[in-house]
């Protein structure tokens, strides 16, 4: 009805009021028959009177006056075709007219190259009509913060279930990898059969059918959800391989064969003498494997299992504890949305030591880039409210690296700063050598400090720049400048595998925020998350340092030991 209403020219209010309600009712945890029964639907988030009529008429009769009104008026598949946007009314008509009312005639139609004779849709319409059918067809992904949300409230669902003593979410979302393609839990419960009912009753679980004590389903945007109900006794075992990545997984089963164990789903026992090894945690099963506990972000396949082996994977990992000051901060001097004492306070009262002033240079002009007057009046702003918060503040900027590898501010300006993060914000497309001859360039300058969102890429949207990347770490590591990890949920940059690169060339890091709002502060934590899985130790991280230690480590003014 929402995209019938949209067709027709509805007000958006009305439109998104229908989009509301079909969301609401797909991630519907309780029984909708019974809501309808008892009235009760306007308990419901988003759903009044009248929305809950509509859907009451719905559920009970199978169709509703309002929806086949609004079906009469329109070609049949309407609804269905209207999720692309290049199709209005107009070319609906024409495309009904053809025969084509469904997306799938859709695609054959634009693959046989027949769309483009009908008028009104040329050749490069055809080509962006497949290539929207494509992104529709692709499965869904998440970016973290919104499989966060989605798994929080899955999981306060799933805690009500009787019996219950344990439950998690598990998968790529445990191991906080940049987005998450499926929802995996493990429930753990002494009543097990009740438990699974329990689950099995939320209207967006029973889509995927049961398997056993697995059941499967799908959260709104078709993301698929699995959650496994086990006895407490089998919840390490289940949350071990529900987690890790599959290379993790099978080279812990080696290592328990190594040591006549046998590690399953199911539980841990030992081969010859027949009988299970009792394992209260994923510790316990770690620990009677011989390894060190090894933390989800590290659960990769990619060496860890070794390094625990050899005592050589690092026990002191960062956490959101160890940092001490938000870096890469942006006011409303720039693109922000929050005045410097705002942000200085909202630091100060999430008890950081030290905060950076970073907004954007002249050349970033789309961002409102700060030309040298600006910056000045900056300082003095910063100056002024540093008299009322204890919240060291930091001035610097977060400076336009150019096409031609010079910074955006004359080095006057530079050696007067606190801090400079350096970063490419515009001319993206060129090739490896020229891209890596600009960044080495830039990173001859003495007030180069920090690399900021270093290969520029927007998680799910844009790839990261072309350079040789090895190459310009090296030179890094010889400038002793240090490496952002950003926090920004769509930027995740450098990603983990590009850290450690990083970190065996001895070079430093510093978790930042980027935020251009109080709000963005959360970015902490999945800056955080991208440092463990980088392998990276408190050590190796400049904001874990006070902030006495972190000004004398980015001042540009000149390379720190
Ligand atoms: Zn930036
Ligand atoms: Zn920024």
């Amino acid at each position: 009805m929402a995209r019938l209403l949209e067709l027709a020219g509805q007000p958006r209010f009305k439109v998104r009021a229908y989009d509301r309600a079909a969301q609401a009712l797909e991630r519907l945890s309780s029984d909708l028959g019974r809501l309808v029964a008892e009235e009760r639907l306007t308990e419901l988030h988003g759903i009044g009177p009248r929305l809950a009529a509509v859907i009451s008429e719905l559920y009970r009769t199978g169709s509703s006056q309002g929806l086949e009104k609004l079906r009469q008026q329109y070609p049949s598949g309407a609804a269905d075709l209207s999720r692309i946007p290049e199709l209005g009314l107009g070319r609906i008509k024409a495309l009904s007219g053809a025969g084509v009312t469904t997306i799938a005639q859709l695609k054959e139609a634009a693959e046989k190259g027949r769309l483009r004779a009908l008028k009104g849709i040329g050749e490069g319409t055809e080509r962006r009509i497949l290539e929207r059918i494509r992104r529709l067809e692709a499965p869904p992904r998440l970016l973290l913060p919104a499989a966060d949300d989605a798994a929080e409230e899955l999981l306060a669902y799933l805690r009500e279930a009787p019996g219950t003593v344990a439950a998690e979410v598990a998968g790529g979302a445990r191991r906080r990898t940049e987005t998450v393609d499926d929802l995996v839990f493990v429930l753990a419960s002494t009543k097990p059969a009740e438990a699974l009912d329990h689950v099995r009753s939320a209207s967006f679980l029973s889509t995927g059918g049961r398997d056993g004590h697995i059941v499967r389903g799908s959260f709104p945007g078709s993301l698929p959800v699995e959650v496994r109900v086990v006895a407490p006794r089998r919840y390490p075992t289940e949350l071990l391989f529900a987690t890790g990545a599959p290379a993790h997984t099978e080279q812990l089963q080696h290592v328990a064969r190594q040591r006549r164990l046998k590690l399953e789903t199911s539980g841990l026992s030992s081969v010859g003498r027949a009988g299970s090894v009792a394992v209260g945690s994923e510790a316990d099963v770690y620990g009677a494997l011989g390894l060190p506990p090894i933390p989800p972000e590290l659960r990769e396949g990619e060496g860890e299992i070794e390094a625990a082996l050899d005592g050589t994977l690092p026990e002191d990992l960062v956490s959101s504890n160890d940092v001490q000051g938000m870096v890469h901060c942006h006011t409303m001097y720039s693109d922000g949305r929050h005045t410097v004492e705002q942000m200085a306070r909202a630091a100060e009262g999430l008890g950081m030591k030290y905060l950076t002033i970073t907004d954007h240079s002249p050349a970033a002009s789309y961002a409102g880039g700060l030309s040298i007057d600006r910056l000045e009046a900056q300082w003095e702003e910063i100056a002024r409210v540093q008299q009322s918060v204890t919240v060291k503040l930091l001035r610097g900027s977060e400076v336009d690296i150019l096409a031609d590898g010079a910074l955006d501010y004359p080095d006057r300006i530079l050696e007067q700063l606190d801090i400079v993060i350096a970063s490419v914000h515009q001319r993206f497309r060129l090739d490896a050598a020229q891209m890596t001859r600009r960044l080495t360039r830039a990173m001859a300058h003495p007030c180069f400090k920090i690399w900021g969102h270093a290969l520029g890429r927007l998680v799910l949207s844009r790839p990261p720049i072309e350079c040789r990347v090895e190459e310009v770490l090296d030179v890094i590591a010889a400038s002793r400048a240090a490496v952002e990890i950003n926090g920004d949920p769509r930027r995740l940059d450098l990603a983990p595998r590009w850290i450690r690169a990083a970190r065996e060339r001895g070079i430093r890091f510093v978790i930042s925020t980027d935020a251009h709002a109080v709000a963005d502060y959360r970015n902490l934590q999945l800056g955080v998350d991208m440092a463990r899985r980088g392998w990276v130790r408190r050590g190796e991280v400049l904001n874990a340092l006070g902030a006495h230690a972190f000004a004398r480590a980015v001042s540009p003014a000149g390379r720190s030991a």
